[in-house]
């Protein structure tokens, strides 16, 4: 056991976690926090269109290709565990010993904060489930008389980070962290990425958008952060503070 603050991402595919969250990685690595990171599939099926053009393509093949991609990735971004689940994809479903092994991975990691998607997908199913069974599984993982003995989970802030389509997910930022120190990391991961190479462009101009956003809202012109990249994020439960 170690005093290091931890974070846990759960990412419905290989990719997700980069896009999505990759600067909020990379920032609370470089900050001494262990980020684990669980991969629930590789996205072989649903998101890896340009692979599967390649003749002669098998399932096996892609998901190595992809399982490579995200472990370079992960490394760019200062991972400190990349758990991969391989439960397969479109649809991803979970079976009961998976939705315990994410419980057990919620209470060995404590994190002090989750990230997930967006808690409504309708071009991607695969992403929504995702999230409910992480609050689930968060809900789980505080339950005293699940597997009595082992710690539980105290109340991580679930974060969901920012969706592909994202004013027709119901997603509503309410936190903008300044990603600019760590940008080339993520810029690197995402280049990782090879087989969405028509994706790596737009979540730049995504990161550079947010990054607008975190300067008005830290005071805009009367003296505003100056930031250049960010993530945005929606909380899902009420923070406890001692200051406002
Ligand atoms: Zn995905």
């Amino acid at each position: 056991m170690t005093d290091a603050k931890t974070a846990l991402v759960i990412s419905a595919h290989a990719a997700d976690f980069v896009w999505r969250c990759g600067g909020a990685i990379a920032l609370h690595s470089e900050q001494g926090y262990r980020v684990t990171v669980v991969c629930l599939s590789f996205g072989e099926r649903g998101e890896s269109a340009k692979l599967w053009k390649q003749p002669g393509m098998t399932l096996q093949k892609v998901k190595d290709v992809r399982k490579a991609e995200a472990e370079r990735a992960a490394e760019a971004l200062g991972v400190h565990d990349l758990i991969a689940f391989d439960m397969g994809d479109y649809p991803l479903e979970f079976t009961r010993d998976a939705k315990d092994r994410l419980v057990d991975v919620m209470r060995a990691v404590q994190p002090s904060f989750l990230l997930s998607h967006s808690q409504y997908d309708p071009y991607n199913t695969d992403h929504m489930l995702t999230t409910q069974v992480v609050l689930e599984c968060r809900s789980t993982a505080q339950a005293w008389g699940h597997n009595p003995g082992q710690k539980v989970l105290g109340a991580p802030q679930l974060y969901l980070f920012e969706p592909h389509q994202t004013e027709q997910m119901g997603w509503k930022p309410d936190t903008f962290l300044d990603i600019t120190p760590v940008w080339s990391k993520k810029r690197a991961a995402i280049e990782c990425m090879e087989g969405q190479e028509h994706l790596w462009d737009f979540y730049t101009r995504v990161a550079q958008n947010r990054a607008n956003h975190f300067t008005r809202n830290s005071g805009g012109q009367s003296g505003g952060r100056d930031c250049k990249y960010a993530e945005g994020f929606q909380s899902i439960f009420p923070r406890t503070v001692d200051e406002l």
